[in-house]
């Protein structure tokens, strides 16, 4: 419920902060005589800017930010709102033009002033941020290419932007209306400077080494990290952080993976990372003693906060990870309340941690069903895919009194989540972690 009231007070605050520049730039200001539709123009390019300024908030990893959503909703919100932002920056000189059509000429950036062509550059350069991000795999960018594409035309757009406001000299006319847009862009770049600059050093000033690099089923590998002279990291069974490897903590080469140890020992990093693509593929080559920076925890795909009587975990294939964390949590909490584990994966050969869980179930009241896709011959237990009726066999009569926990490919969690309604469990029961939100 905390984490209700604060996130509804939180959209509050980010619709306050997008339009006080807006309806700051209106006191004092005669609206009449240039027409409606001049003014909306200029309206919608005002908020489209704020709300772009805002993103720098939105993707800097505020604990603040993220904690009542979790990262993936924000970094969905953040994909949503700017397309939202977009539009309206679209729709400020296309209104503009067709209500004045002698405004053209201001296009041409031979004749046009300044502040003018900046305002043009920016808007395509807002293009190409968007169009790049909705279209990053197919246009066959890499993430750390795209990331850093996305960064600096982020900031080269914005700083645009307020170019052409200011040159325009309208609405921003005077000390105060002026200093507050310069203001606002300082508190984003500001964002920006924390995110790029301050974290890492921060980083830095807390560095791990890889104690041991362990392979495990399933192609995957456990990097267990000790702290170097610091007493490590609190964190909560589910949550992740960004591990940056034999690399600067200014690098941008980092990736988020979720703790798999028990947050019973911040001193005791692990991290199960299955081999997929071109930096994970070579995680079993890392060797200890390798220095690590660890940013991080974030995330909500956490057991601590809500408390029911019961939890139901779904995983697939790596999706076992966090989940395993919150089992390891558990058993040294000694936290008995009943759990049920339905495990999905193509073979029983690749289902890793598959000997641990069997132990884990002498230490909890945990009952571990396998969902195999190719079982072997003879194989007697849950094949095919988990739904209602598979699940309806092995949830208890109190089942509205669980939590349900799910993490693994996208078709598997919809698949769940669509069982698990048949099923009468509510939607805000059921949380869940997906590995690839960006
Ligand atoms: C919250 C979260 C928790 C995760 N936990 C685990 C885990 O415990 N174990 C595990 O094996 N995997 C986990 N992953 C997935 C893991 O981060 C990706 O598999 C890994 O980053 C892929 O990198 P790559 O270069 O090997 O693959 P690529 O082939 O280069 O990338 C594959 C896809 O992974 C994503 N990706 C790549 N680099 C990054 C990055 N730096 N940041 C974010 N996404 C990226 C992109 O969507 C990309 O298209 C998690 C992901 C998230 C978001």
């Amino acid at each position: 419920m905390r984490y209700r009231y604060y996130g509804i007070l939180q959209i509050g605050v980010y619709l306050f902060l997008a339009m006080t520049p807006l309806l700051v730039l209106l006191t004092g200001h005669d609206v009449h005589g240039r027409g409606f539709w001049r003014e909306l123009a200029v309206g919608l390019g005002f908020g489209g800017v704020s709300m772009m300024g805002l993103q720098f908030f939105l993707t800097g990893r505020f604990q603040g930010i993220t904690s009542p959503y979790g990262i993936d909703v924000v970094y969905y919100f953040h994909r949503a709102i700017s397309l939202v932002a977009f539009v309206f920056l679209l729709f400020h000189p296309s209104i503009l033009l067709l209500s004045a059509p002698a405004t053209f000429g201001l296009l041409n950036p031979l004749s046009a002033p300044g502040w003018m062509t900046a305002g043009t550059i920016a808007l395509f350069v807002f293009a190409f941020i968007v169009g790049s991000s909705l279209f990053r795999l197919k246009l066959g960018l890499g993430y750390e290419q795209w990331r850093l594409l996305h960064g600096f035309a982020a900031v080269t757009a914005v700083a645009l932007a307020l170019w052409h406001m200011i040159g325009v000299n309208y609405y921003l006319q005077g000390y105060v209306k002026r200093g507050l847009w310069i203001a606002l862009a300082i508190t984003w770049v500001m964002a920006l400077l924390y995110v790029r600059l301050v974290k890492p050093l921060l980083m830095r000033s807390k560095p791990y080494t890889v104690e041991s690099v362990t392979k495990e089923r399933g192609k995957s590998w456990t990097l267990v990290l000790r702290p170097e002279g610091h007493g490590g990291m609190e964190f909560k069974p589910g949550q992740f952080a960004w591990l940056t490897i034999d690399r600067s903590p200014f690098s941008i080469r980092e990736h988020p993976f979720s703790f798999s140890s028990s947050a019973m020992h911040p001193e005791r990093l692990a991290f199960t990372i299955k081999e997929l693509g071109d930096f994970t593929a070579t995680i079993g080559s890392v060797t200890p003693g390798t220095r690590t920076y660890v940013d991080g925890p974030y995330g909500s795909f956490i057991p601590d906060r809500h408390t029911f009587s019961g939890y139901v975990f779904i995983a697939g294939g790596v999706g076992i990870t966090p989940i395993m964390s919150i089992l390891r949590t558990f058993a040294d909490r000694h936290d008995l309340r009943p759990l049920i584990l339905f495990y999905a994966g193509r073979q029983m050969e690749e289902l890793t941690f598959r000997e641990e869980l069997d132990r884990l179930q002498e230490r909890l009241t945990l009952r571990v069903v396998h969902v195999i896709n190719c079982p072997p011959a003879g194989w007697t237990g849950e094949q095919g895919y988990i739904d209602a009726e598979m699940m309806g066999r092995y949830l208890p009569e109190g089942r509205m009194a669980y939590e349900y926990f799910v993490c693994g490919p996208i078709p598997m969690q919809q698949g769940a989540r669509e069982a698990l309604e048949k099923l009468g469990v509510p939607p805000e029961q059921v949380q869940s972690e997906s590995f690839n939100f960006v």
